[in-house]
This record gives structure tokens, sequence and C-alpha cells, in this order.
């Protein structure tokens, strides 16, 4: 399109302006989208919401009162009936506006409503000619000395001078399937909302196109990643799987099934799986782990499952062996404790093909560790098991399948765009008949309180965790904390054994520790966060934690899953005395729901997208319209149809895709394969 200077009335120094918001074309103009739109229609007070920006009509009730702070800074504060109420406006540095009131006239004004102290705030006061001509208006991002009236002008001119000229980008199938807003009629009405419901269906077709092109983007790069990395057909028969997953002792969950199905596609497929399999402590992935080994086994390759820590090694041994060894499948345990002459034969037996399954921490690929075979490394909680670790299976020369488990819940809108590369498979589905845990909140003046319900519930038998606050970067203070408590707790609970853990102890201590408490020697057992994730004490049922506003809800969440592992009803007690909004909001959030992926996009909301992973995270997408948290949904389908599209012939080839391809090209998508 024509360079935006041919819009009348943008001149040189105008057009600089534009191109610091990377405005050069008139296209470029009519994309320059409003960030929001000012509603200016005038609505009944008792319809607007707490919190919510209102535009209402009112009678000048009492003289406007007017204070100045320092040199520029004020406040204006003047009463107004509304449909029968008396609420005030404030204006801030507006003090121009205190003639404009006058006793017993009519006024419109456009503000934040707060509820509890009838107040619009902070108010403008708004043209009435505006409110009843044009209820939303546009409000742009701005830059420098940009004025919105100028901008608004132009963007007008752009319209009457190229708005027929703009094309549709998204194939008519698209189109028709989902009801979609033309893409020329979507640019006007972002600009010039002709009514609130045409403004929603202009943002809901924009919202689908951005997120579409954006997934287009990602799952072509994903082909071509796939296309460009050797990989491995497992062959397997079906038959065989579906047989053993009948032999389980007990259904898979519809999310299971699912994410099952999607494993096995990969592993028989001809590229490398590159797969994050999510799911909330307790939600089966052990199962499904058990499901892909045995396919790569029964395709005649080996498999390998890396743990964090020895404890966990030995637990997934035990359950796959009880799953694995009646189908003729050896599985071994390498443990750092194995003796010489064990170790020698472990290995000999795996670089001889004699076992099938070698389980253990991540010294399971290092040094001296030969496969005769290996198809397939599966990882428990993927985010101790970096980039180095799977630089040494390259080195070794062995591209095997890859799936990663993980109990962190990632929101899926974050793990789409975060792990672009990889596929994403979500158990969001507990197994039957789970009693969900009850969590409290309580105040620190409530611990005798706390102190019984803990006694109660050892005396009938059970194990108790106590996880001590969190000192950020002190980790001296961590452990101190965690001795004064175990002292403390000691001491007012004389009759049961109390264990305690923290990360200055060595790593046969730490075993000690939680062997006594898994073996139910200790019936409490004060720690710091490094209690194992994914240790599984079904006997303990209740969890206290100090300091609960201290840590993240994702954290908060994994640590609750140590308890509810049993058939008893468990219990979880935040003690917690947070003293803003947010750190309330997040306690409450914890006692609602112990859906870790309800938690996580909640803490999303409250944290903002930036923040969540405790860093400023760069590399997350920007868009104009669409919103990662609060479109999900729509990224969900896009990523689905953009997945379909680049598999589908008629994408590469058809006329009906080809707005969707240059829009490709012009990203620069295909230079990446060029380059190689
Ligand atoms: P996690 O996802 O935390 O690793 P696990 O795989 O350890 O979860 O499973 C937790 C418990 O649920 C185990 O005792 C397992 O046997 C049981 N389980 C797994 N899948 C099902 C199912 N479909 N129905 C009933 N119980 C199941
Ligand atoms: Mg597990």
């Amino acid at each position: 399109m024509q360079p935006v200077s041919e819009v009348k009335g943008v001149g040189e120094r105008s057009a600089e302006l534009l191109a610091s918001l990377s405005i050069h074309t008139i296209g470029d103009l009519l994309e320059h989208f409003p960030f929001r739109h000012e509603d200016y229609a005038v609505r009944p007070l008792e319809e607007i919401a707490h919190d919510e920006r209102a535009t209402v009509r009112g009678i000048v009730h009492s003289e406007p009162a007017l204070r100045f702070y320092g040199k520029k800074k004020s406040r204006l504060t003047v009463r107004l009936l509304v449909d029968g109420l008396l609420i005030q406006a404030v204006f801030f540095n507006q003090h121009y506006l205190k003639s404009k009131f006058v006793l017993g006239e009519e006024v419109v004004v456009t503000g934040k409503w707060d509820r509890n102290r009838a107040q619009l705030t902070p108010a403008v006061m708004t043209a009435k000619k505006q409110a009843e001509e044009q209820g939303l208006d546009p409000v742009y991002p701005l830059k420098g000395d940009l004025k919105m009236s100028a901008l608004k002008k132009w963007i007008r001119e752009a319209m009457d001078l190229c708005g027929s000229e703009i094309e549709e980008t998204l194939p008519e199938q698209l189109i028709r399937a989902y009801k979609l807003m033309e893409r020329k009629e979507t640019i006007r009405q972002l600009h010039f909302p002709s009514s609130p419901e045409s403004l929603k269906q202009a943002k809901r077709r924009m919202v689908y196109e951005e997120l579409l092109l954006f997934q287009l983007k990602m799952q072509t790069f994903r082909k071509q990643e796939r296309e460009q990395t050797e990989g491995q057909s497992r062959q397997f028969a079906d038959e065989d799987v579906e047989a053993f997953v009948k032999r389980l002792p007990f259904p898979l969950t519809g999310a299971q099934e699912k994410v099952k199905n999607e494993i096995l596609k990969d592993l028989r497929s001809g590229y490398r799986m590159n797969r994050l399999l999510q799911g909330d402590v307790g939600s089966g992935k052990t199962v499904v782990a058990a499901i892909a080994l045995f396919a790569c086994v029964r395709a005649g390759f080996q498999g390998a499952l890396m743990v964090p820590t020895e404890i966990l090694a030995e637990q997934h041994a035990e359950s796959l062996q009880s799953l694995l060894a009646s189908e003729g499948i050896t599985v071994r345990l390498l443990s750092g404790s194995s003796r010489v002459k064990e170790r020698r034969e472990i290995l000999g037996d795996l670089a001889s093909g004699k076992t099938d399954i070698l389980i253990g921490t991540h010294a399971l690929i290092q040094d001296g560790v030969d496969f005769q075979n290996l198809g397939l490394v599966i990882t428990d909680e993927q985010h101790r098991f970096g980039v180095n670790q799977r630089r040494v299976l390259r080195e070794k020369g062995l591209f095997p399948d890859v799936l990663f488990m993980t109990a962190t819940p990632i929101p899926r809108t974050l793990a789409i765009s975060v792990f672009g590369d990889m596929d994403v498979s979500v158990i969001d589905e507990m197994p039957k008949g789970r009693k969900p845990i009850e969590t409290y909140w309580a105040r620190p003046d409530m611990f005798a309180r706390v102190l019984a319900f803990m006694e109660k519930q050892m005396r009938a038998g059970h194990q108790v965790y106590v996880i001590c606050p969190l000192i950020e970067e002190s980790d001296k203070l961590d452990v101190q904390n965690a001795i004064d408590i175990h002292a403390k707790l000691t001491e007012a609970l004389p009759d049961f054994a109390c264990g305690l853990m923290h990360g200055r102890l060595d790593p046969e201590e730490k075993d000690e520790v939680m062997k006594a408490f898994a073996e139910n020697r200790t019936r409490l057992l004060v720690s710091t966060t490094v209690v194992e994730v994914g240790v599984n004490v079904p006997n303990a049922t209740l969890m206290v934690i100090y300091d609960a506003e201290r840590f993240g809800l994702a954290q908060l969440h994994q640590l609750r899953g140590r308890v509810g592992r049993g058939s008893e009803q468990s219990y979880c007690i935040l003690l917690a005395d947070p003293k803003s909004e947010t750190g309330k909001e997040r306690m409450r959030v914890m006692t609602e729901t112990n859906d870790g992926f309800e938690l996580s996009e909640r803490d999303l909301e409250l944290r903002g997208p930036g923040d969540f992973f405790g860093r400023k995270q760069s590399g997350l997408p920007e868009f104009k319209v669409a919103d990662l948290v609060h479109d999900y949904r729509v990224l969900e389908v896009a990523r689905q149809d953009a997945a379909r599209l680049v598999e589908s012939d008629a994408f590469w080839t058809s006329g009906d895709y080809k707005g969707l391809r240059d829009w490709l090209e012009k990203e620069g998508v295909f230079e990446m394969e060029r380059l190689d």
C-alpha cells in the first residue's frame, strides 16, 4: 500500500512520529488498532459493576471542591445526583473543569465506578454530544508527541482513501465455519464501531486471525524441525498395546486415553518425538509412561526413565515392575547405592539388550552407561532435566524419542508459546473417586487450633507434613527456621516422633529421613521445600504450610499434592497473614480449587504472563487485539486449525490459502529452511 504520507494532513514530521510506531504505509496505519474503547453511552447506575468504567448523567449537587498539590497536581471533587443517588466524581489534574460545574445543571461524566464509596474516579467530563452520537470511542497507543485527535483524523482519512482495498487473509472455509466478520468490515468496526455487538464480532475475528497466524508460524517451524531431525519409526502392534491397557488394574481416564494415543502416534511416526506431558499431581502420568515404554519395548527398543532423586527412582521402579514384569519386560533400577558387582551386571545386561527398561537419576545417561538400542527416554519433572542432559544424549549418538513429564501446571497458553518447539499433551482429569484435599487458610493467631488438629490427625494414626517458611536467597535462614519449628513442635507434641528435613543434610541423611517417614517411624515431618516432589506417603493426611503467602500458587499446589494420596480425607492448612489484597486473593484461590491448571491460570491473571516464570520472560508473543490469558480458548482452536492446515497438501498448493502463505513468507518463516 501507499506510504502513510499520502494521507491528507500527514506531513514529514507526522510521518516520522508514525514511523516510531512502525507505521509506514497506509495499511500499517489501518492496522494500528485501539487497545480499548471508551464507552460513552450513558448507563443507569445500578447496571454498572464495581470497578467498571462507565458513563452516567447527573445533576450538579454541590459547588466543586478544588485542591492543589505542588505545582501541577490537583484534585477536583463534585457531588452529583445520579438516578436518585448522590455520588461523587473525582477529577485529577483537571482544575480547569471547575467552572463547568454549575449547581443544578446536567452533566455527563465518565469514570471508574467505586461502588463502596459511591465514587466515579478518576473521572473525565464527557461532551453530551459525544454521549449521544457515538457511544464507543477508540483509544489508541501513542508515542512521543503524537496526538490522539490527529491520529483519529488520519485513520479516518486513510479509511476513506483505502478502506475498500483491504484484502481478506483468511480462507473462505474458515470464515464460514466460524461465522467470522470479513476483514474489511472488521477493520472498519475496530476503528469506528457501529454498536457494541459489531465491535465484539470484529474483535472476535481479529483475535482469531492473530492467533491463527501465530500458530501457523509455530506449526510450520515445528514441521520443519521434525522433517529435519532424524527419527525412527517404532513398529509395534496396536492390539498388543490395547491388550496391555486392558490388563491394567483400572480403566484409563478419558484424558489418559487421549494422551496415550498422542504418544503412540509420535512413537510410530518417523520423526523424533519431543513432547511435554503435563498432568496434575496424582493424575496418573506413570501409567501413561508405562504404556509408552511397553510399546517401545514391543517395537524392539529399550527405554529409560529418569527422575530427579533416588527415592523417586525406587518408587517408580517398583510401580513399573509391578505393571511390566508380568509382561515379560525386564525393568532394572540403577541406583547410586548399587554395589560394584551389581552395577556391572546391570550395565552388561543393558549393553546386551537383556534389560529392556532402565530407571534411575541423571547418572543414567552418563559415564559408562551404554544401551544396545535406546528408543525412548522419559523424564519425570522436566524442569530438572535440562538442555545439558539432552546434549549428552546427542553426543552419545542417540536420538531417542523424548517425553518430558511434569506436574508443574503451566497454563496451556504459555506452554504453547513458551515450548513452541514441543508438542504438549495434558492430562486434565483425575481418576474417579479421588477425595479433593480440603484447604483452609488460618491466621497465625489460630495456631493453637491448628496444633490441636495436627494432634487429632496423628492420634487417628495418620501422618503430618509441616512446611517451613521460604526465605528468599537465604538457605541458612531456611534451615534455622526448620530447626526452630522442629524444636517447637517436638516440645508441643511430645507423644509423636518428629523428623527434620532441610537442604543442609547430605543425600544419605535426606534419604534416611524420608524413609523413616515413609515407613511411619516418624509421624510428623518438618521440612523446608526440599521435601521431594512426587514422593508418595499415602498415610500422610495433613500438610501445614507456614507463611504460605511467601510461596507462589503453583508451588503451594505442588506441596499440597504430597497429601491426598490415600483413601482418607486429606487437609492442607495455610498459615498466612497476607497484607495485600492480591495476597489475600491468592490464599482464597487456594482454598477454592484443587485444580492445578485452574490455579495456574488464576496465578497468571494475578501476576501477568511476564512474571509467571518468576522473571521477565522474553519471547512471549505480542498481539494487537488478542490476549494470551483471556483468549486461551481461541488459541487452542487456532492451534488445532493451524496444525491441521500445515499438514494438508491444500494449504501448500491451493489458491484459497495464498493469503496465509504470503503472510508466512513475509514473516520470514521459510528462510530458516533456505539457510541450511
Ligand atoms: P502422577 O501423575 O502424579 O505421577 P501417578 O501416576 O503416580 O500420578 O498416579 C497416582 C495414583 O493413581 C497411582 O496410585 C495410580 O495407580 C492411580 N491411577 C492412575 N491412573 C488411574 C486410573 N485411570 N484409575 C484409577 N487409578 C489410577
Ligand atoms: Mg508421578
